[in-house]
């Protein structure tokens, strides 16, 4: 603050983690004030490097991120928020901007909710979605036994695209799949 050289803030990196699940959400920076405010208010606030303005995260979506803790790395050049997060973190949909492609592509679908969508067509129906995940798991087999390995590809492709719809059509998320398998190894 109080810099005479002008327009740049001194901006560090922010490492935004779920508290709960230590999943990583997004990345964005802050200056002075941005640390200020979010000491302040308790919810995270970043300077937008796009827009050049401090910006409240969640001020138009509503998924704003209640800070739990804010934390210094070692020599002070990077700040990790452990937050609460009201809402998906990311401006596509997805609890995480670092969810699998796949998911960020069918939760943007979700919100566009464009006129005669596939995907869309999956997530207003549930069991549509699980016949189709029966019916891609059986192709998947089919080709994974006795097809070329182009075909596994294919039929891999449309299993786990038609999974991840699925899991959208009922409220779930990937992130659930993943703490899941993590438990198993455990
Ligand atoms: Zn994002």
């Amino acid at each position: 603050m109080g810099s005479p050289d002008l327009g740049r803030p001194e901006l560090t990196p922010a490492i935004v983690q779920d508290a709960d699940s230590g999943r990583v959400l997004m990345l964005a920076w802050m200056d002075e004030e941005a640390l200020r405010l979010t000491r302040e208010t308790g919810e995270a606030w970043f300077w937008s490097r796009s827009r050049r303005q401090l910006w409240r995260k969640g001020e138009t979506s509503g998924h704003t991120l209640a800070v739990e803790e804010l934390r210094e790395d070692c020599d002070g050049d990077a700040i990790l928020v452990r937050v609460r997060p009201a809402g998906p973190t990311c401006h596509t949909g997805a609890s995480s901007c670092f969810a699998p492609w796949l998911w960020r592509r069918i939760k943007e679908r979700e919100l566009e909710r464009s006129e005669g969508s596939y995907v869309v067509s999956l997530l207003d129906d549930p069991k549509l979605a699980a016949r189709k995940v029966g019916e891609e798991g059986l192709e998947a087999a089919l080709a994974g036994a006795s097809e070329s390995d182009e075909r596994l590809v294919e039929e891999v492709a449309d299993l786990w695209f038609h999974s991840y719809a699925l899991l959208a059509a009922r409220g779930l998320d990937p992130a659930q799949v993943e703490d899941e398998l993590r438990r198993r190894v455990r």
